[in-house]
């Protein structure tokens, strides 16, 4: 497995590659991977000839006081961990690389941005849009895989290439969940051993509603209180910033609808997490909305 450490690395590695007619897929991520992450490689190396893999934790993504510094950074084993998948190349850029002196552009994807997510982290899906279109540049894929775990990144990274007609399919994964149904992230290596017995409460919360929504019990405009309510009761939740029903596409919050997104972020003390679950209520039957 190669190891490539810089933009012009990576672009003259994949421009060969690419002459030579070869479909590249690829899965950018943060490190300190995780089966979440492997498990979208996975899918990559089914469908492409080489698969890359990037590792870079990118402090344009990360606001003022977030966890930038303290993000974890594992690169041996998550190296060994992409060699057993037999990943082709793992690129691993640095800062200086992506961003040398005097960088000045960045890609905004207006009106989806700054909803959910985007309201606690300013200029959060700026900086992943930034980031995500200069590794494409980089790494030349034919697809490019990202995680429903990361709802609002999936649909802001696919109008950026709707919108800036980037040749590059973008494949969405199904989230990778813990026994006790918490979304893997990276982030909860954070959490204390009540905070995460807590954590499981999250997804739970969110599936109740699934449920009550699906079998009539539950209106669609119900959901927010509902989730309020249950999260509200959670000892380790420190804040909820955002837990409701929402369209799909525009993340505007609705009150029925084919398809909801049930989606919510809460902290528990210094960690953030977010999680969220796709209920098709054509296919449910007993609905009110
Ligand atoms: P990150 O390293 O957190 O930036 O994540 C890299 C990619 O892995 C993103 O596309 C995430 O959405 C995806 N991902 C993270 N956690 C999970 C999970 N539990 N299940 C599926 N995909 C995930």
């Amino acid at each position: 497995m190669e190891i490539i450490g810089s933009m012009s690395a990576m672009q003259r590695f994949s421009k060969a590659l690419r002459l030579s007619g070869k479909t590249i897929g690829f899965v950018p991520t943060m490190g300190a991977l995780h089966e979440g992450h492997l498990s979208i490689v996975r899918e990559s190396v089914k469908a492409n000839d080489i698969t890359i893999v990037s590792i870079f934790v990118n402090p344009a993504q990360f606001s003022e006081g977030e966890d930038f510094n303290r993000y974890p950074r594992d690169y041996d084993n998550d190296i060994k961990k992409l060699g057993g998948l037999l990943a082709d190349a793992v690129f691993i850029p640095t800062v200086d690389s992506v961003y040398p002196d005097g960088y000045k552009t960045y890609v905004e994807v207006r009106g989806l941005s700054d909803k959910l997510c985007g309201q606690f982290r300013l200029g959060h899906f700026s900086g992943v849009a930034t980031v995500v279109l200069k590794l494409f540049n980089a790494v030349m894929p034919v697809r490019a895989y990202f995680g429903l775990k990361d709802y609002q990144q999936c649909v802001v990274l696919k109008k950026m290439s709707a919108d800036l007609n980037l040749d590059i399919e973008i494949v969405l994964c199904p989230t990778v969940r813990e026994p006790d149904g918490l979304a893997m992230s990276s982030r909860n290596a954070y959490l204390s051993a009540e905070e995460r017995l807590d954590a499981a409460l999250i997804y739970k919360a969110l599936k109740e509603a699934e449920l009550a929504v699906k079998d009539g019990s539950l209106k669609v405009r119900a959901i927010a209180p509902r989730l309020r309510e249950t999260l509200s009761g959670v000892k380790s939740i420190t804040e909820i910033q955002y837990a409701s029903a929402y369209d799909p596409d525009t993340l505007d919050e609705i009150t029925g609808g084919a398809r909801v997104l049930i989606a919510a972020a809460v902290k528990m003390g210094g960690t953030r997490l977010i999680d969220n679950i796709m209920v098709d209520l054509q296919a449910a039957e007993g609905v009110v909305c």
